[in-house]
């Protein structure tokens, strides 16, 4: 087989069948460049429409999801659940409310979820859903209201046997409150598994909010521990400022490094002698205002408005904010500035071109499929909670967190090492997580 013809023919084919969709171009061809090396091993990857099958989602839902605001003005938002790949267990995959939103990055996300989930050794397949409505400047009202008729819609759609959504960008604690709450009065049950992210005292897990940004930060450790560097005294650049971000930031320091930097979409704070996580919590989580307002309650940190992150000097990058956060030339400045490591907390934050340039300047870099794996692997942990009728402690939680992010790094090094490219995690992650997936495709026949 001409594995590189074979590969560019699929590729002509997601084009075609999805046009105007660039993220999810994006997110196909950097797994079908990696799927190059698996083919050349082992062909049969490419029978039956293996590939086919899975570039095409098994289900892809949109709705209509109207609301009425503060001012008794009817809105109109879409909402979306693309339920991708259901070959190891329920879909499962985060909601993201954001004005961005619209199919192409829905199945970009989508597509993502298969392989980190896989990553993960736990049994959940891969989806995504959302919306975009902006919950920005939306009143408490107005974001119940909201929620309340998206699960409307999405009721009939979800389960703990059948998907299970989660928060993602503009999706936290308090709209998955209102989503679940509105769930249980449709169905009359309370069916804690059918949500993640879920309060502690209605079925949540400890860990779980954290477990993103912990898990990007455990990642990166092992990364640096197979060089023999440490985070503790490590300058760290964190983008972003959300749920991801903030946890990052907060398990970086406790692990001795500090955190120069963070940002919003207006512009990033520096932090030359650290973050007042607490502070940063207050501001984000509680208030809901923005970093700009961080600088004026603190000393010794400075608002740049509309400026790039990625100049800040460090050693270690974690891009945390949104997709293709960081591209070509920001690389070339990070790597300039001496940045060695480089892991995605974020969905697919670097570009292709940054990638390249990590790649040529010898940075470690790990893809957000592998580093941010946390997030999911918690909620499956708080489906195991809730199946059991359980709750475990911080610190057993945060174990199996720990031990779950050393084996995906295990695995993606162990991966790439077997298919010649050692130190490439894109591709050892890649790799890992389609082998599984790819396999018990083939094991449940052509559906
Ligand atoms: P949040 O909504 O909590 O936070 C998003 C943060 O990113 C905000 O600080 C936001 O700033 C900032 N941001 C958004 N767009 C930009 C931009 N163009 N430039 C700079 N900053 C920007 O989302 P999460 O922290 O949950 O998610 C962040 C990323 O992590 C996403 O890619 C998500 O898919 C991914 N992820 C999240 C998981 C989770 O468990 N939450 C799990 C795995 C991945 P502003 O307020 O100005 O918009």
């Amino acid at each position: 087989m001409d594995v590189d013809s074979t590969v560019k023919g699929f590729y002509e084919q997601i084009l075609q069948r999805n046009a105007g969709e660039p993220e999810f171009h994006q997110a196909v061809s950097e797994v079908l460049a990696s799927l190059r090396y698996v083919l050349r091993k082992d062909p049969h990857y490419a029978d039956n429409g293996l590939i086919q099958r899975l570039t095409e989602p098994e289900r892809q839902i949109i709705f209509r999801v109207p609301w009425i605001d503060d001012q008794g003005q009817v809105q109109v938002n879409r909402g979306f659940r693309v339920q991708f790949n259901s070959v190891l267990g329920p879909y499962k995959g985060g909601l993201r409310f954001h004005p961005s939103v619209n199919l192409g990055i829905i199945k970009f996300l989508g597509f993502e979820q298969i392989f980190k989930n896989s990553l993960t050794g736990l049994p959940i397949g891969g989806g995504k859903g959302g919306s975009d409505f902006d919950p920005k400047g939306k009143s408490d009202m107005e974001i119940m209201r909201f929620c309340q008729s998206f699960m409307t819609e999405l009721e009939r759609h979800i389960g703990d046997k059948v998907d299970v959504p989660a928060g993602d960008i503009g999706v936290g604690g308090r709209e998955i409150g209102y989503l679940f709450g509105q769930y249980r009065r449709m169905t009359g049950r309370h069916v804690s598994g059918t949500l993640t992210g879920k309060g502690l005292t209605w079925g949540g897990s400890l860990v779980r909010t954290e477990a993103t940004g912990y898990g990007c930060v455990y990642f990166t450790q092992e990364m640096m521990a197979s060089r023999g560097d440490r985070l503790h005294g490590a300058k760290v650049i964190i983008s972003g400022s959300g749920n991801v971000a903030i946890y990052a930031i907060e398990k970086a320091q406790e692990l001795g490094a500090t955190v120069v930097a963070f940002s919003d979409s207006s512009g990033y704070v520096s932090t030359p002698d650290g973050v007042d996580v607490e502070l940063l919590r207050d501001i984000k989580e509680v208030r809901r205002l923005r970093v700009s307002d961080y600088v004026k309650e603190t000393n010794g940190a400075t608002f740049h408005k509309g400026g790039n992150i990625w100049e800040t000097e460090a050693d270690v990058a974690l891009p945390c904010a949104t997709q293709n956060e960081l591209d070509g030339e920001a690389a070339k400045l990070l790597a300039d500035h001496g940045v060695k490591y480089v892991a995605e907390g974020a969905n697919m934050p670097c570009t292709h071109d940054a990638i390249q340039v990590f790649k040529k300047r010898k940075i470690d870099f790990a893809p957000g499929k592998a580093a941010n794996a946390g997030g999911v692997a918690t909620s499956a942990l708080e489906m195991q909670q809730n199946a059991s009728r359980d709750s475990w402690t911080f610190e057993y939680t945060d174990k199996r967190l720990r031990d779950i992010m050393r084996n995906i790094f295990k695995n993606a090094a162990r991966t790439a090492e077997d298919y010649d490219v050692p130190r490439d995690f894109v591709v050892g992650a890649n790799i890992a997580g389609f082998k599984k997936v790819a396999d018990a495709m083939i094991a449940q026949g052509v559906i």
